[in-house]
């Protein structure tokens, strides 16, 4: 992979930055970024929430609720686990509600606080700049002296930097690819392959070693390409973002023109607050010049607000020439505020989680579906009786075997009957799913339209835990 790098000695040509981006070259090679390590009173912040999020992506696997994961995301058996509670391809309704409510949610709050996800929140940005680049720190030194490293020759120094970081690197991706299975399949399967023979989980051993391959590729090669060539959200900033969103923006009307710092400089020169000192474009992971304007590449990291305000203390100028705020509000020498359509908008998020949780916590444990069976409308029973023969299909979220019976419910329990076929009851195991099939019975003398509408109760002993609704089919015409 470094074969095809170059560094980024320069910082790239203002006229040229919206021609590719920051980290090709003009003969379409990657530009290794050798990213300055930030200080500052946002690094430090930073710090504390990504120890807040490997705390959480650490333990999160280990907790169980009522026996079950509190997060499980087993997309290839379509089991997922939210909160300890369990759902099912048949909970489609809140899986659709759950995207739209997804979706509707991305766009409103990059509307209106732009990248704010990337730079605090998204894992690959925490474990880039948050975890790989400070062990890369640690082993081979801040910026300069991994770019020098880069160029010299393969000493005995360099082959033991370049060997640990590596081996660091791929046991540590190792360690995340672990976790990351384990918010798939669960801590308990993953102890099994882990301490099992390997013979007995060979696909599941596969996995590990394909999720570490890939997070080392990711973290040691690949690194803010993830960010700014592969990620769909990345990409999308562009219809995301206007004019009021906040950014991590550089005030151009203080900052220009820019001009290097000399001490006695004059008033007369006219000079803006810039230093032109590059210290913004040093530190930026994704090798960009801040000062070009909004850009697809800024992941909104703030590590130029904290390199530009340690500079401008350094000049004894106000902090702040680089720093969150909209686009509208610079032009208009604005402070940022939580303004009204701000507010509106985390209004709309509220009410938009408030209904999800709804959904979410109203989710019945018990469910199904009856379907009658088919190419079958009614059958006479003896003089008196029709009957219809349905297909029931039942699924049990809880963590608990279940026998259930099934009853007829309002007027209609009175008239008719139930009979299960070759069974008492249906037999539900913990979370797992039944099919039966059963007749309901019912006097012709109360079957007085083509279709009937009939309510079901599924019990569990006397203990009603759903109710289920179907159609009748009586004849056409009656006697
Ligand atoms: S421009 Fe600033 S906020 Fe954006 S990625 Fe670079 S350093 Fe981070
Ligand atoms: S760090 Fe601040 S002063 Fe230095 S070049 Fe960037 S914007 Fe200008």
């Amino acid at each position: 992979m470094n074969n095809n790098t170059t560094e980024t000695k320069e910082p790239q040509q203002p006229e040229s930055f919206r021609d590719r981006i920051a980290t090709v070259d003009a003969k379409g090679k990657r530009k290794w970024v050798f990213a300055q390590k930030p200080k500052g009173k946002f690094y430090n912040i930073r710090t504390w929430v990504s120890w807040g999020f490997f705390a959480l992506f650490f333990t999160l696997p280990f907790i169980k609720l009522n026996g079950r994961p509190l997060f499980l995301f087993n997309i290839p058996e379509a089991k997922f686990i939210i909160f300890g509670k369990i759902f099912w391809p048949q909970d489609f309704v809140i899986f659709g509600l759950t995207m739209v409510t997804f979706i509707i949610f991305i766009v409103l709050f990059t509307a209106a606080f732009g990248r704010l996800f990337c730079g605090w929140v998204c894992p690959q940005t925490i474990f880039m700049e948050m975890f790989f680049r400070k062990l890369e720190y640690l082993i081979e030194g801040d910026a300069a002296k991994q770019r020098l490293l880069k160029n010299g020759p393969w000493t005995s120094e360099k082959i033991r930097k370049k060997l640990t970081k590596h081996i660091v690197f791929f046991l540590m991706s190792f360690v995340i690819a672990n976790f990351f299975l384990a918010y798939i399949i669960g801590i308990d399967e993953l102890k099994k392959i882990i301490s099992e023979p390997i013979s007995e989980h060979v696909v599941g051993f596969l996995a590990i070693i394909v999720f570490s391959a890939i997070f080392y590729g990711v973290y040691a090669f690949f690194r803010e390409q993830a960010c700014t060539v592969v990620c769909p959200y990345g990409r999308l900033q562009s219809v995301l973002l206007d004019r009021n969103s906040m950014i991590v923006a550089y005030d151009h009307k203080r900052g220009e023109p820019r001009g290097k710092f000399k001490k006695n400089q004059t008033a007369e020169l006219n000079l803006g607050d810039c230093i032109d000192c590059f210290h913004c474009v040093k530190v930026c992971p994704t090798g960009i010049d801040i000062r070009n304007g909004t850009q697809m590449e800024c992941v909104g990291c703030t590590a130029c607000i904290d390199a530009c305000d340690e500079m401008m203390v350094a000049v004894n100028r106000p902090t702040g020439l680089v720093r969150y705020a909209s686009e509208a509000g610079i032009s208009e020498g604005k402070k940022l505020s939580y303004t009204g359509r701000m507010k509106f908008y985390t209004i709309l998020l509220v009410i938009l989680s408030g209904i999800l949780t709804l959904l979410l916590l109203s989710r019945k444990d018990i469910d199904g579906t009856i379907i009658r069976t088919k190419g079958l409308t009614y059958q006479e029973r003896g003089k008196d009786s029709l009957s219809n023969l349905f297909n029931i299909k039942v699924i049990n979220k809880t963590v608990k075997d279940m026998p259930v019976t099934l009853r007829l419910i309002g007027v209609a329990a009175r008239e008719g009957k139930i009979e299960l076929v070759g069974a008492t009851n249906i037999h539900l195991k913990q979370e797992d799913q039944a099919n039966g099939s059963f007749f309901i019975v019912l006097p012709k003398t109360f079957v007085t339209e083509r279709k009937m509408k009939l309510t079901i109760g599924l019990y569990n002993g006397e203990e009603l835990v759903t109710t289920l609704r179907t159609n009748f089919t009586g004849p056409f015409k009656f006697d």
